[in-house]
């Protein structure tokens, strides 16, 4: 202590002692100057941004909007409803838009009638691919869809599971077949139809059946699936189906399927269908 007390006081009574410089004071006087002027502009800048970044509201949107896909890159998920919209805001290689609907039973009046019926339940025209497609398994199909149906049926197997398929690529004619078949079952006539005497029918087929140029099947990229020992209308009780659809549809998204028709999905056309699938592929359906 002794040491040191002495060395400050010569170190301030030195200091104390110096000259000043006569240029000194006014280089300094300017360099706090151009600081003060430095620091008032950045202090403008940072406050005039201050709402934006540090508004809490906003940042906490953010987190929630951001968190998913930065937290578990990975498969999106979604529910019923965005099955539907996402397939129906996709646009799929191939397939030729169609914007005039087919003939359904040859009465204009009455085809109409069944069109708008269709449409309030929300069917939508389908698209028909550009150009012929392969046989796989003894059915038409995409053939990107052909590659992962083999992917998803090799890796069922593996699992214990026996899965086919029961439809894939429908004509628009094959459709207009099947529909009015089942329509004119259920005893009503193509003048029912157009005097508004038969909507209840019309409408209790369009629970099963779409209206020919409304069929997912159109395009190609569709698929049926079955599950052995098990109806097809029963492929929601079967376990593939729990394979498929676990963890938010995780196996048949990773094989670049989404649910056609979901549980949870409102004016979808059909009633939930749990056999059918379209294929989107996987690129579409991982975050990014
Ligand atoms: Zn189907």
């Amino acid at each position: 202590m002794r040491i040191v007390e002495p060395k400050r006081t010569n170190s301030v009574s030195e200091q104390k002692q110096k000259p000043k410089s006569r240029f000194k004071r006014p280089v300094f006087i300017l360099a706090v100057g151009v600081m003060m002027f430095v620091g008032f502009f950045l202090f403008l800048s940072n406050n005039s941004e201050a709402p934006i970044s540090e508004d809490p509201t906003v940042a906490s949107n953010q987190d929630e909007n951001n968190s998913p896909t930065q937290a578990t890159p990975g498969l999106q998920e979604f529910s019923g409803n965005e099955f539907r919209i996402f397939y129906d805001q996709l646009l799929q290689p191939n397939l030729d838009k169609v914007d005039t609907p087919p003939a359904i039973t040859g009465n204009d009046i009455a085809d109409t009638r069944i069109r708008q019926i269709a449409e309030a339940r929300g069917y939508r025209l389908r698209s028909s691919p550009t150009s012929a497609l392969p046989y796989v398994d003894g059915y038409l199909m995409q053939p990107s869809v052909s590659m992962s149906w083999r992917e998803l049926k090799q890796e069922s197997a593996q699992a214990g599971l026996s899965m086919s398929i029961t439809s894939a690529y429908r004509s628009v004619e094959a459709q207009r077949q099947l529909f009015t078949s089942r329509l004119t079952a259920l005893g009503v006539s193509y003048a029912d139809i157009a005097n508004g005497l038969a909507d209840d029918e019309i409408d209790e087929t369009l629970k099963t059946t779409a209206a020919p140029g409304y069929s997912k099947h159109h395009t190609g990229y569709t698929l049926d699936f079955v599950c052995a020992g098990y109806a097809f209308e029963n492929f929601r009780n079967s376990p593939c189906f729990d394979w498929m659809s676990n963890d938010n549809y995780r196996v048949a998204k990773e094989h670049g399927f989404i649910p056609s028709y979901p549980p949870d999905a409102d004016l979808q056309g059909p009633n939930p269908e749990a056999w059918e699938y379209v294929w989107v592929g996987t690129e579409v359906l991982y975050a990014e």
